[in-house]
């Protein structure tokens, strides 16, 4: 019997894994210093009142005969329709307008990030950006596919644009990006959606974070932009957006339009999904058909406003400093370069032995990444403050 071997072609992942170690170990060694992460990927501001009063009431349904429920409808692969018309009342705001059977609910993104490759052959080349938030290609080299990458730099600002030389079936962008931070506008994504249609490609668009954006020219979906429904599958999640991280809900959206080989990518998702996938809790799907509601936005703005509010002491204080970063505003990372050119795990050092402050090198997403440094706005203000402070004093008494 013969396993995948693709799986042993996966690189293994130290990144995280050396973060903690080497923090571990620093506080075992000064057990008087304050350590402040800033590394942290994870949401920290707990759930909406009105998602915690609506997943109240969906256990109470739970309790009684009557308003009791099992598996989710069939018909939407187990989405309820509350959830659904909420999702595309969003997107509605966002001036795209979708039908039911386009809304897949999923228990997050990352599921279908990697799922959704099983509607496509082996052989198919995934294009993939670097630096690159690792589950993309973890997901296409377990299947075996052919990854190959578009390198993203200072020179065109972390977002990559399309090599007409270059040619690929399936797209990941991400946008706005993790690790960089940095946010495709409606026009450079227009480039994006034309060359995948010249390709016959599909574009896997992340939006996980498309809630921090706030400038009307930045695009919050792909179906933005005019034609995207034939060429793009739109990967969301409720975790940045609402702190569902530890819920665990999301949404797909796959177009009725979006054909390819002759097949309709929408019909094989649903039937991929009602053969594999058996729906989000009933619970859960009733705390996220709020997030979208007036009250819901409200909540949840009040959330990511504190995180926008991190992310800008992080931003003024790199412009204090004079260094190159992309993302802080639309965005919770903050991507800069590291001072005098030191490589990425030397500058995690010294931060950490300086200014006790922890934040994720840059190489450790790819080979671009090298020379770079992530900290994100997901901590609270009062650390986030200080973590600037000790940064600034640190960087300063370099110079
Ligand atoms: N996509 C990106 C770019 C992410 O950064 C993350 C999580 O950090 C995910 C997807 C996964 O999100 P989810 O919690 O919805 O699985």
């Amino acid at each position: 019997m013969k396993v995948n071997h693709h799986y042993f072609e996966i690189q293994d992942s130290y990144l995280f894994a050396t973060v903690g170690k080497k923090t571990a170990e620093y506080k075992k060694a000064h057990p008087d210093k304050d350590v402040i992460r800033l590394s942290i990927g994870d949401v920290t501001r707990p759930l909406a009142p009105a998602v915690i009063e609506a997943m109240h009431r969906a256990v109470d349904d739970m309790s009684r005969k009557e308003t009791f429920h099992g598996y989710g409808p069939d018909q939407t692969c187990y989405g309820y329709g509350a959830l659904i018309e909420s999702i595309k009342g969003s997107y509605a705001k966002k001036g795209v307008f979708l039908e039911t059977e386009e809304v897949f609910i999923s228990d997050g993104a990352k599921s279908d990030l990697g799922n959704i490759l099983e509607l496509f052959a082996e052989d198919t080349v995934a294009l993939i950006p670097d630096p690159v938030y690792p589950a993309y290609v973890d997901a296409n080299v377990m299947s075996g596919r052919k990854v190959i990458y578009q390198d993203a730099n200072e020179g065109n600002g972390f977002l990559p644009m399309p090599d007409e030389s270059v040619h690929a079936d399936l797209i990941y962008l991400c946008s706005p990006n993790n690790p960089t931070g940095a946010a495709y506008s409606k026009e450079q994504l227009k480039a994006w959606v034309e060359y995948a249609k010249r390709h016959d490609a599909v574009i896997l668009y992340d939006a996980a974070y498309e809630y921090f954006i706030r400038d009307e020219s930045l695009a919050r979906s792909i179906y933005q932009v005019e034609g995207a429904k034939e060429c793009a599958v739109e990967i969301c999640s409720y975790s940045k957006t609402a702190g569902f991280t530890g819920v665990r809900c999301g949404y797909t959206i796959v177009p009725q339009a979006l054909v390819r080989d002759g097949h309709s990518l929408n019909k094989m998702w649903a039937r991929r999904q009602s053969t594999k996938f058996n729906g989000v809790s009933y619970i859960t799907q009733m705390g996220a058909a709020v997030v979208f509601s007036e009250e819901g936005e409200k909540q949840i703005g009040e959330n990511l406003n504190y995180y926008r509010n991190n992310a800008k002491i992080i931003a003024d204080c790199m412009d204090r400093l004079g260094i190159w970063y992309t993302g802080g505003k639309h965005s919770p990372y903050i991507w800069f370069k590291c001072p005098g050119g030191m490589d990425s795990w030397t500058f995690f050092d010294l931060l950490l032995e300086n200014a006790n402050v922890v934040g994720t090198p840059g190489s450790g997403f790819g080979k671009n990444g090298e020379g770079y440094f992530r900290l994100t706005a997901f901590g609270t203000e009062e650390n986030t403050r200080e973590a600037c402070r000790r940064l600034e004093a640190f960087l300063s008494s370099m110079k």
